[in-house]
């Protein structure tokens, strides 16, 4: 089963419980959870992967279509060229 996080809406409503995030395990068909189950506060949901935000998952995602990574990788890298022809441009 998923685990879902949830976390106040706003902090000053919040209480100990949902001023930081706080998680629950869900099935897929049950409703999210919409209020603090202590202090009833508005809460929404948050998306948070192991080891980071989103947005550390997208920095890594970029790095790693890096052209140093890619090389290492041994993929190539095909751009057109205004000729019409493709070169590998991280042949060196
Ligand atoms: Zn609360």
């Amino acid at each position: 089963m998923p685990t879902y996080h949830y976390r106040a809406v706003e902090d000053e409503a919040a209480c100990d419980a949902c001023r930081e995030t706080f998680s629950k395990i869900q099935t897929i068909s049950e409703p999210l959870v919409e209020q603090c189950s202590s202090c009833e506060a508005p809460v929404r949901r948050v998306i948070c992967a192991a080891g980071g935000s989103l947005i550390d998952k997208r920095y890594k995602t970029k790095k790693m279509l890096s052209d140093g990574n890619l090389k290492k990788l041994g993929f190539k890298k095909l751009v057109k060229e205004s000729d019409g022809k493709y070169v590998d441009v991280l042949q060196d």
